[in-house]
């Protein structure tokens, strides 16, 4: 098999492995540095999906409100993961958010401006105005940047290479397995490892997620021993399905107050609400917060859209109507410019047509556990972004995973280089060339179908069972009799559904973003974080941290 040297090995080109890999070579030129990305680098992962109306990323600097600071986004922070955010990972953002702010903005990151002022604008889960934006290009304009800049330092990038496996060596972490344009195998052998390839939200069939955004970090870094935390929690949000096209639909929309339209033509919502809870308050709340959560009565628009969906009241294509048509045009071009000009491109002009849209999965809050210097608890391995778990609790304020995955980013790139620098790493003499089989796409359909009827909106006890029948039904179809695995796509999907689904069946409450329709009260006695982990054996094992 091909094999290739480096000292610093990055896995994913978003917005964490393009910082890990920046702030390595910065730290010391005189390192290689290599990038590998699935996709091509500059145009793949979360980051740089332009799937809503503005992106944000916040920082406390208190340009729209003086009395904004780190110690009050800490608290933010804390409040909104509702006992679930690690203090001293979120203390770290809060502390070197601004920084790494100010970083980008030097290296030609254009966050929009008023009087030429940074506008900060707030967003859900903060009680100060701190997100930056570029409109819906925030993400594209920050990888771009950076991506200028790791050219320029002679940072090595491989594009259309998938990391599949984890290389370990003396119980360290010494580089990856990966899939050249899919197919060939070629061992990158570096001196640290830094994770960054987001989450999984293509592991679910409603998702506003870009291709290749599929767990395989989750899978890689628990097969290679790492602990997982927080995995139950994920953030679903209304998305649109009909145009065929990815989008959120933002607060913006929600201040229109819309009609909410099963197939057969029925306003629904009210249904859901309980006794003292309208449908105008849910609206107005839900214009505050677009990721589903059982903080606020907002919860019970995802609810009642997705029992809808359930209950066979959608469209074909797996949605419900929403309709501002009552809302004159000028007002919605004005208000919500980038939703309306999308889809009129995509062929729905909202001023006079309906769109259809479903509860659809944003990002994971939970993932690889790292310290604050983005270290794993397997030697070599450090995690940056979506896949790096801790960082957000059971919710987390909007705004939080850019900068997340700039201050983490930024570790990692850091604490990876001096690993390279200090560590005694032994390469192996050889990397045995795996053999895979192709990916069994209608298992991993009929998966996606599974997860996102059982994991996403409402959860209950028979649910997650089934979930857990299915997947062990279908653990020993993707290993040979020896154990190796074959299909690694499949094999990844099980993995990152277990975790979900067993963390969500231990957790016996609702807190967040988990939504138990059979606990749906908040027990304190839970404000514990739960592990993941490789067992002894094949079996996972996920547990309660002794924290509290
Ligand atoms: C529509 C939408 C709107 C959002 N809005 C906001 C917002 O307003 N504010 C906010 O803070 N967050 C928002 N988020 C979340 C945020 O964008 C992501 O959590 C964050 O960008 C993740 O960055 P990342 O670098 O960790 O991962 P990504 O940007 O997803 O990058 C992952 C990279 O890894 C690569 N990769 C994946 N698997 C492999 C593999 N096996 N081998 C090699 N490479 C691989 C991918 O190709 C990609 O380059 C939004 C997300 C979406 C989808």
């Amino acid at each position: 098999m091909e094999t290739l040297r480096t000292d610093v090995l990055v896995i994913g080109g978003g917005g964490a492995g393009s910082r890990a890999a920046y702030e390595a070579k910065r730290f010391d030129a005189g390192l290689r540095v290599t990038l590998v990305v699935e996709g091509a680098y500059g145009a793949s992962g979360s980051t740089t999906f332009v799937g809503s109306e503005t992106l944000g990323i916040n920082a406390p600097l208190g340009c729209a409100d003086p009395t904004d600071s780190p110690q009050v986004y800490l608290a933010d922070m804390l409040d909104t993961g509702l006992g679930l955010a690690s203090e001293e990972l979120c203390r770290v953002i809060a502390y070197e958010a601004s920084d790494r702010v100010e970083e980008l903005l030097a290296l030609g990151v254009e966050f929009d401006r008023k009087d030429g002022r940074l506008l900060q604008r707030k967003l859900s889960g903060c009680t100060k105005a701190r997100s930056l934006s570029c409109g819906g290009q925030t993400g594209v304009q920050i990888v771009r940047a950076l991506k200028r800049a790791n050219e320029a330092l002679g940072v090595t990038v491989y594009e259309h290479m998938r990391a599949v496996e984890l290389i370990k060596q003396e119980g360290r972490v010494v580089g990856a397995i990966c899939l050249r344009e899919g197919q060939t195998p070629v061992a990158v052998l570096g001196r640290a490892v830094v994770l960054a390839c987001g989450g999984a939200g293509r592991l679910f069939r409603g998702n506003i997620n870009p291709e290749g955004i599929k767990g395989d970090g989750f899978a890689m870094a628990y097969r290679a021993g790492a602990t997982l935390t927080n995995m139950e929690f994920i953030q679903v949000g209304p998305g649109v399905v009909f145009p065929p096209i990815r989008f959120i639909i933002h607060s913006h929309m929600w201040r229109f107050i819309p009609r909410l339209l099963n197939k057969h033509g029925e306003e629904f919502l009210g249904r859901y609400c309980p006794a003292g809870v309208s449908p105008a308050d849910v609206l107005d709340l839900k214009a505050m917060s677009y990721p589903f959560s059982t903080r606020t009565d907002a919860k019970y628009l995802d609810i009642a859209i997705f029992k809808e969906l359930m209950a066979g009241k959608g469209t074909e294509r797996g949605g419900v109507y929403l309709d501002v048509t009552h809302v004159p045009r000028a007002e919605l071009t004005t208000k919500a410019p980038i939703t309306y000009d999308t889809l009129l491109k995509a062929g729905v002009d909202l001023a006079s047509e309906r769109v259809e849209i479903a509860p659809v999965v944003q990002s994971f809050n939970g993932g690889v556990r790292i310290d604050k210097d983005a270290r794993t608890d397997v030697p070599g391995l450090f995690c940056a972004g979506e896949v790096s778990g801790g960082v957000h609790g059971a919710d987390r304020p909007g705004g939080n995973n850019l900068i997340d995955s700039q201050v983490f980013g930024y570790r990692a790139g850091v604490s990876a280089a001096k690993e390279a620098i200090e560590a005694p790493v032994t390469w192996p003499d050889r990397v045995a060339e795996p053999e895979y089989a192709p990916c069994n796409d209608s298992l991993v359909r009929e998966l996606q179908d599974l997860y996102y009827r059982h994991l996403t909106v409402v959860r209950d006890e028979a649910g997650l069972q089934k979930v857990l029948k299915r997947i062990e039904d279908l653990k020993e179809r993707v290993c040979t009799p020896a154990g190796d695995i074959r299909d690694i796509s499949l094999a990844n999907a099980l993995a990152v559904g277990e975790m979900v689904a067993r963390s969500a069946l231990l957790r016996r409450e609702s807190r967040g973003t988990h939504y138990r329709e059979d606990y749906p009260d908040i027990e304190p006695r839970f404000t514990r974080n739960i592990l993941v982990k490789r067992g002894e054996g094949p079996e996972m094992r996920v547990e309660w941290a002794n924290q509290r």
